[in-house]
């Protein structure tokens, strides 16, 4: 292990690796610390979707196109498959509502230069032929394309060695030094790293990371349960998403139960044919136990839209840990007590879609090449008061 190096990141998720990347990739001197291997947080236990049409236009809208457009090159520039696919998304609609808010979803979006087409359903059908036949129309993104994340994780974390970065797993953060304002060293159980930034990008965990330069970071674990099935000749083309799933992606609003579990229908095909299907969303602590009734409720909920999945066998079903901060919004800019300690955390369910931007915004930031100004919707300070 390096004992001396410009930038500590701590978490070896596909936010850390792609921080860790683009550091490496300007040169800068950056030591990945990981404490089990890379992706064995919540990013590989996530879906497989770089979604735009499911974020609502804004900030985040903005942060996706821009990372969706990093993906494009991804492949050729990490020299690895990451089994992009650029096949689409479809928001499918089963009521004249969904029609509805889909529809204006697609309006609002086009402003921010997102192009979603409303489909009838005679023209759904015969672009996904696999759903029911009481659906009545659907939103469709051709920009929305899929990922194998575990893949990426990795290809990030190869191509940052490649570029010259440490990356140690198996090491777990015990301890930051500060002094005055200043870090001065990243202690972790297999000896110390002298340095003077930390980049935080440690998930659900970032706030217990956080706490060991005595800052809250209100970031909260959201469980997301999904399954996979056995693999199927092409059966999905690209992501089909019900429109309710945007229902149960908004955070519980008024008196609702965050303890509450809410579901909503996504499927999409892997490259070897499995389909990946999720997701439900709930706040439970740092609980990842799957459950019969979450499995239960995704299993009605797809078949329904797909009957064809109802005659298919499971492999398995797993849960993960949404980080989830209290606007939807990531986490990303300085600490404004202690500069040298860069956030970046709290991506929601939209993790995986947004790792390359975020990657490299936090390294142009820490390089200098990005000003705070550029990050004022993600900074750390919005939650201060
Ligand atoms: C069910 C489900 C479906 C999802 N589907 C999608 C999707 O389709 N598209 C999408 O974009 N996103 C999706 N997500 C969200 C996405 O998975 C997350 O936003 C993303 O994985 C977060 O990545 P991360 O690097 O911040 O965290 P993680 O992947 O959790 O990485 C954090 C790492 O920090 C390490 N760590 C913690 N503490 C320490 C310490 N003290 N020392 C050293 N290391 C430490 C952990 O071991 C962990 O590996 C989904 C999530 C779930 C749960």
């Amino acid at each position: 292990m390096h004992t001396t190096v410009d930038v500590v990141v701590v978490g070896g998720g596909v936010i850390g690796t792609s921080i860790t990347y683009y550091l490496a990739k300007q040169g800068v001197n950056v030591c990945l610390v990981e404490r089990n291997d890379i992706a064995s947080g919540t990013s590989s236990a996530a879906a497989n979707g770089v979604a735009l049409q499911t974020k609502p236009p804004g900030p985040k809208q903005n942060l996706a196109q821009a990372s969706a457009r990093l993906f494009r090159n991804l492949s050729e520039e990490l020299d690895a498959d990451i089994e992009l696919s650029n096949e689409g998304g479809m928001l499918v609609a089963e009521t004249e509502e969904q029609l509805e808010l889909i529809s204006d979803k697609a309006q609002k979006a086009a402003k921010s230069g997102l192009t979603i087409e409303i489909l009838s359903r005679k023209q759904t059908l015969a672009r996904q032929p696999c759903l029911a036949p009481h659906i009545i129309g659907s939103a469709y993104c051709a920009a929305d394309s899929t990922v194998n994340p575990y893949l990426l994780a990795f290809a990030f974390a190869r191509a940052a060695k490649r570029h010259g970065a440490d990356v140690q797993t198996f090491t777990e953060v015990t301890a930051i030094e500060h002094q005055a304002g200043q870090i001065t060293a990243v202690v972790t159980n297999r000896g110390k790293i002298l340095t003077d930034t930390v980049v935080n990008a440690a998930g659900v965990w970032s706030p217990k990371v956080a706490e060991m330069v005595g800052l809250q970071l209100p970031v909260e674990p959201r469980k997301g349960e999904l399954f996979v099935t056995e693999p199927v000749p092409p059966l999905v083309r690209g992501i089909v998403i019900s429109a309710s799933y945007l229902l149960s992606k908004a955070l519980p609003a008024g008196d609702a139960d965050p303890r509450q579990m809410t579901a909503g229908a996504y499927t999409a095909q892997a490259r070897r044919g499995n389909l990946v299907i999720g997701s439900t969303r709930q706040f439970a602590g740092y609980n990842r136990s799957s459950s019969f009734h979450g499995i239960q409720k995704l299993a009605q909920l797809t078949t329904t839209l797909i009957p064809a999945v109802g005659k298919l066998h499971v492999l398995r079903s797993y849960s993960g840990l949404r980080p989830a901060s209290p606007d939807g919004l990531p986490i990303l800019g300085r600490a404004a007590e202690l500069p040298g300690f860069v956030l970046a955390a709290g991506h929601e369910g939209d993790g995986i879609a947004l790792s390359p931007i975020t990657g490299q915004y936090i390294a142009d930031l820490i390089s200098g090449q990005l000003s705070e100004e550029a990050l004022v919707p993600f900074s750390p300070q919005r939650f201060s008061n």
